[in-house]
């Protein structure tokens, strides 16, 4: 596996790739990888001959307040995972490199991040989308794998690829999951014990409303009422939001369909979690989780 640290390090690697008839696929990340990153990685390697991964904690996307210094940096642990999972260049910029100066062009998105986790961390989408137009323009890759995970910055950056006629194709990824059924996130390490058993509510009400919507249930209110009741009113699990959408837009609706999207953003013990389903794509690691608290 190379590894660049600056633009042309890495445009020249690219470049040598290409020259021998190699298409390139690309997976951005924050670093401090796990199984969800790695999962990405080895779609990547399915759909391209050439597998890059961005680690960058971007200072664009942290609000005042958020978490940036505390965000968990180990480059050689996520070298030597990155290099086992098979990538074949690992671009790790420094802050100087990607902002040199003053910047004053960014991706500044509409409607679309004015909602969910667009309206308690105004600017996120914003920096996202900067820094991922940056990536795709410094290693110009035929596709990129992106986590459902992170719903809202995926149909983002689907649309920044179709409005801007970026030549990327997008992949949407299926969110990892822990055994208990909470989705893989680096923030999960500052759970305590106890905290994991609120979290794992999420998942479960998740679950539940997939259940229920299996069970023929449309009513997009109803649904919605499955997840905050299993989620409960208690100050250990305080709910930001919980909302039934439309995949495309992200607008709310009033009847669940194959293309309906449920989205949950909770804070436990100080840590904010985020998560989502998709009524009709399949989820294999929450059906997993099902068996297992069924067991
Ligand atoms: P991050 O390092 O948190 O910026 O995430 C980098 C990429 O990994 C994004 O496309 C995320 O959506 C994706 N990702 C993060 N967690 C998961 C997960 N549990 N399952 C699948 N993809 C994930």
């Amino acid at each position: 596996m190379q590894v660049a640290r600056t633009i042309q390090e890495a445009r020249e690697q690219v470049k040598q790739a290409r020259s021998s008839g190699r298409s390139v696929g690309f997976v951005p990340t924050m670093g401090d990888l796990h199984r969800g990153h790695l999962s990405l990685v080895g779609r990547c390697r399915e759909l391209a001959d050439y597998v890059v991964i961005s680690i960058y904690v971007n200072p664009l996307q942290f609000g005042p307040g958020e978490d940036f210094d505390s965000y968990p940096r180990d480059e050689d642990r996520d070298l030597a995972l990155a290099e086992r999972a098979g990538v074949d260049l690992a671009f790790l910029p420094s802050d100087r490199e990607l902002y040199p100066g003053d910047t004053s062009v960014v991706v500044t998105p509409k409607r679309l991040a004015d909602r969910l986790c667009g309206l308690s961390r105004p600017g996120h989408f914003e920096g996202v989308l900067t820094v991922v137009a940056k990536l795709f323009g410094i290693i110009t890759p035929d596709v990129s794998i992106i986590g459902q995970k992170d719903f809202q910055q995926a149909v983002l950056i689907k649309r920044m690829v179709a409005d801007l006629n970026l030549p990327v194709d997008i992949e949407v990824a299926p969110t990892v999951r822990e055994e208990d059924g909470l989705a893989m996130s680096s923030r999960n390490a500052h759970l305590s014990e106890s905290d994991r058993g609120y979290a794992r509510r999420i998942s479960r009400g998740l679950a539940e409303a997939v259940a229920a919507y299996r069970g023929g249930e449309r009513d997009a209110g109803l649904l919605e009422r499955r997840v905050t009741g299993a989620l409960g009113t208690g100050e250990e699990l305080r709910v930001e939001y919980v909302e039934v959408v439309s995949a495309k837009d992200l607008e709310p609706v009033a009847r669940a369909d194959a293309d309906t999207v449920i989205a949950v953003a909770a804070h436990v013990g100080g840590t904010r979690l985020i998560d989502n389903i998709i009524l009709d794509r399949p989820d294999p690691d929450l059906e997993k989780a099902l068996h297992n608290w069924r067991a």
